[in-house]
């Protein structure tokens, strides 16, 4: 695998300590980067990813889970911004999507009702009005 200088970003020899171009130990350096790199991974994408993937689940069952979806897309979002952005990306994904699924199942849901209201009360005028005539 190559391996490129942290400092000036010449590809270094394998196994070797010290840039060529610029003196620099470049070993222990990129063991830091990479451990940071994991941690932050880890502790920032957990919401995210569980927020998009929620969110995409309600995508398939009818928008169940969207309100957990955002709760955790949020998180994730929040974590994101504390860990150099990590899964920032996926998280705002998560919140999109939970977002529309949310709002469009609060339409359906209230359209449902007023149309099941309106339907009801023309039941009940109709039958108040043309029941004595049958
Ligand atoms: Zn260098």
């Amino acid at each position: 695998m190559a391996k490129f200088c942290s400092e000036c970003g010449k590809e270094l020899e394998e196994n070797s300590k010290v840039c060529k171009n610029c003196g620099k130990q470049i070993e222990e350096n990129i063991n830091s980067v990479d451990k940071r790199a994991v941690t932050t991974t880890k502790s920032a994408n957990g919401f995210a990813i569980a927020g998009f993937v929620l969110s995409l689940v309600s995508l398939l069952c009818c928008g169940t889970t969207s309100l957990l979806g955002l709760i955790f897309s949020i998180i994730g979002l929040v974590n994101a911004n504390k860990n150099q952005g990590e899964g920032k990306g996926l998280a705002i994904a998560g919140i999109i999507i939970s977002a529309i699924l949310l709002i469009l199942l609060i339409v359906l849901y209230s359209f449902g009702i007023i149309a099941s209201f309106t339907n009801g009360f023309n039941d009940g005028v109709n039958e108040s009005f043309n029941g004595p005539y049958y």
